[in-house]
């Protein structure tokens, strides 16, 4: 069936500016990190792309390597664009990455300028696109100087293969050094895609600062950790969840009897606040207005849409944050 977008697909969700510019993004967008690969179930990621935007999801979230195998999620957005969501370019926020290992040899991973030219020209081809709206650097490289990546990342803008670029995983250090290049280069740093979340808050000490001193926006990846900050392995690991999948990036060794004992006294605030726990930990990612978006992952269209209904409740009390404070504290 020909997919038509909803209606109302803008009734309910909120727009953050980013940092000083003029682009907007959605408080929760989605990435395709795990859950849209080859090896996943097309039809469920469909799904959960077009409920995302039937929600007012406007902005999505790639990388070169996103699968398995790599560059397998660029090639089922691509087909997804196809399908469904092509007429719709001009209301979708489209971002991709280059930095981690995609290709043999020495030019296939990290910063130089030969590498990200040539990764964002095959993201394009897979996804279909003659541009995206972000291109960004997934991980500062210590051996190729700032100058040569940020070079690349405005030779990209200024080609028109991108319209806008970003840092991922640089330090505070490394993003004020980025960005001030990127500044004389005269295509400023739109944004910053660090971790973030109730038990990682590494950016609260020096990174946000810069960001504002920049007038940079930030998209925060990993605002439940993976699904832990959710109450899903409150009563052990569901056999279809990522800790007992095959990813190596979360494991059923990771969720430990100390964090356990602790998501167990975040769930109780939440409940108090009648929310879930995933719409707690996003509501607390995005208190104060520091952040753009938090940056989710989801394996199947309910959880977008608890996700999203976190919205609705992004208020916390003075006690319910000293609370918080106490629980991540203890
Ligand atoms: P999250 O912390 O949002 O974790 C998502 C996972 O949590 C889902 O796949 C699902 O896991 C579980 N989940 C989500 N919502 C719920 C819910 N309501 N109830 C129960 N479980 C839920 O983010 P991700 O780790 O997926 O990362 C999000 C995005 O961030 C990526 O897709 C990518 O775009 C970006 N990213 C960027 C990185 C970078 O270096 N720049 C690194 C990592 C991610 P389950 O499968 O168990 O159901």
């Amino acid at each position: 069936m020909v997919y038509q977008a909803s209606a109302t697909r803008y009734a309910e969700m909120k727009y953050n500016r980013v940092g000083q510019s003029g682009l907007k993004l959605p408080a929760i967008s989605l990435g395709l990190w795990h859950n849209f690969g080859g090896l996943d179930i097309h039809e469920n990621g469909r799904a959960m792309l077009l409920r995302s935007f039937d929600l007012g999801i406007t902005h999505f979230d790639l990388a070169n390597n996103y699968g398995p195998p790599p560059g397998s999620a660029e090639e089922m957005f691509g087909k997804v664009l196809k399908s469904d969501l092509g007429a719709y370019r001009d209301e979708l926020i489209i971002s991709t990455k280059a930095g981690y290992h995609m290709w043999e040899g020495p030019y296939g991973e990290w910063g130089s300028k030969k590498y990200l030219i040539a990764s964002l020209d095959q993201s394009l081809k897979r996804m279909g696109l003659d541009y995206v709206d972000i291109f960004y650097s997934h991980r500062p490289d210590p051996n190729t100087p700032f100058e040569e990546t940020m070079a690349a990342l405005d030779q990209i803008v200024r080609q028109g293969k991108a319209l806008y670029v970003g840092l991922s995983n640089y330090t505070a250090e490394q993003t004020q050094q980025a960005a001030e290049i990127l500044k004389k280069l005269g295509t400023p740093l739109l944004i910053h895609q660090p971790s973030y979340s109730m038990l990682n808050r590494w950016i609260e000490n020096g990174l946000q600062d810069v960001l504002d001193e920049y007038g940079a926006g930030s998209i925060a990846f990993c605002p439940l950790q993976q699904g832990l900050l959710t109450n899903k392995y409150i009563s052990g690991v569901p056999s279809d969840s990522r800790a007992a999948g095959k990813s190596v990036f979360l494991n059923a060794k990771d969720i430990t009897e100390e964090k356990l004992t602790m998501i167990v006294r975040l769930n109780e605030i939440a409940s108090s606040r009648g929310q879930s726990l995933a719409q707690m930990a996003l509501a607390w990612a995005l208190r104060g207005g520091r952040l753009t978006s938090a940056l989710i992952g989801a394996s199947r269209v309910s959880q977008i849409e608890e996700n999203v209904a976190a919205l609705k409740n992004l208020e916390f009390s003075a006690d319910e944050l000293d609370a918080i404070e106490k629980i991540l504290k203890a």
